[in-house]
């Protein structure tokens, strides 16, 4: 039989959850409660849903490969060129060619962890080689990953907010990085939670971009714009590494209707709204409870909450709450991360949390 080579066999695959139907038909429970891969808990733009099905019997037709109309808008929002930006089936796609693009076996990487998991996926999957720093209380180490930097470091990842703490690093940091790495190395700043951020402090990568700097910026349609099942997100960068990027993205990458979708949830400025607002709101509720509950957290600056150490080993909690119809992520053995979901669902996780663990557990 045909094998692959070393280096995807050892690769762990990405567990992927059950569906929720699923979990409710086999534990017997209804409404379950998802706060577990930090979607929007508001749904889809209504304007987007709108703009989806006037596309509906086009289907027949493949989408505008270059994805003319939703560059431009972004082009026109963000005040960049319509070439210094590609779209992608998620930022994931992107991060994917990125690394496809700009780096052989032979190079290496530099990233955060725990960090976002596609990281090691994308770099172990052209077998090349990575160096993972160990964040610094929630945070990227920054000068650690600047440390980390050899001879054939072609990329370095910045997940910021990073997932799964929520944590962002600060204008200063983020400049010691940028003072510290040449441009014959790529750095990929990773803002898919870029709408939730509130800490004035937060780095404008836009600038560095305007100064030429060898950056790309991912953003995402699938966290604050609430489309996350249609799959699209696109990054900012100079013209001529796109151009690279766009020789071996599938041409008809992103699909029609998220292409819609897209569109029209820009022009929602009040859904958006919404969306931040219900955020800051939930996760206030959630810092009052889980102080009640003695729950440690890290303040967050994204849509989920993470919980490094609890009073019970993580998987147990998850299945504990799973059986009440509350589902969170388990990360590792201690700790937990929990997407803020609407009042109500925050509630109901209070509630189970409590009931699981009780009062200063
Ligand atoms: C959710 C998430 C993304 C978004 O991925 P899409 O492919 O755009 O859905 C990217 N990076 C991080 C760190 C995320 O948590």
């Amino acid at each position: 039989m045909i094998k692959p080579p070393e280096y995807i066999q050892t690769i762990s695959p990405y567990q992927p959850g059950k569906p929720v139907e699923e979990l409710e038909r086999e534990l017997g429970i209804k409404e379950a409660v998802k706060l577990a891969s930090n979607e929007n808990p508001l749904g889809p733009s209504p304007r987007a849903v709108e703009e989806i099905k006037r596309h509906l019997n086009g289907l027949n037709r493949y989408p505008d490969g270059g994805g003319y109309y939703l560059k431009e808008k972004l082009s026109a929002r963000l005040g960049v060129g319509p070439d210094e930006i590609i779209l992608g089936n998620g930022s994931n796609e992107l991060l994917d060619i990125a690394v496809r693009t700009f780096m052989t076996r032979d190079d290496h990487a530099v990233m955060a962890w725990p960090s976002f998991v596609v990281y090691p996926l994308a770099i172990q999957s052209i077998g090349a080689e990575a160096t993972r720093v160990s964040l610094i209380e929630g945070r990227h180490d920054l000068r650690g990953m600047a440390d980390a930097i050899r001879e054939n470091t072609k990329m370095i990842f910045v997940a910021n907010p990073n997932n799964p703490t929520g944590t962002i690093n600060r204008k200063d940091e983020f400049k010691e990085l940028m003072d510290r790495v040449n441009d014959d190395l790529l750095v990929i700043v990773d803002e898919a939670y870029y709408e939730y951020v509130m800490d004035p402090e937060y780095p404008d990568t836009m600038g560095y971009f305007r100064e030429g700097r060898n950056l790309l910026i991912l953003r995402t349609f699938s966290k604050a714009y609430g489309l996350a099942g249609l799959r699209i997100g696109y990054g900012i960068g100079r013209a001529e590494l796109l151009a690279e990027m766009n020789k071996i993205r599938e041409p008809f990458n992103t699909n029609s209707l998220a292409q819609a979708a897209a569109l029209a949830a820009l022009d929602d400025d009040e859904h958006l709204r919404r969306s931040i607002e219900i955020n800051n709101e939930g996760k206030m509720f959630l810092y009052r409870e889980f102080g009640r509950l003695g729950l440690e957290y890290i303040p967050t600056e994204a849509n989920f909450i993470f919980i490094p150490k609890l009073p019970v080993p993580a998987p147990e909690l998850y299945d504990r709450l799973l059986k009440r119809g509350v589902i969170i992520r388990p990360m590792g053995q201690e700790a937990v991360r929990i997407t803020i979901g609407l009042p109500e669902e925050n509630r109901r996780l209070v509630e189970a949390l409590e009931a699981e663990l009780g009062k200063g557990a």
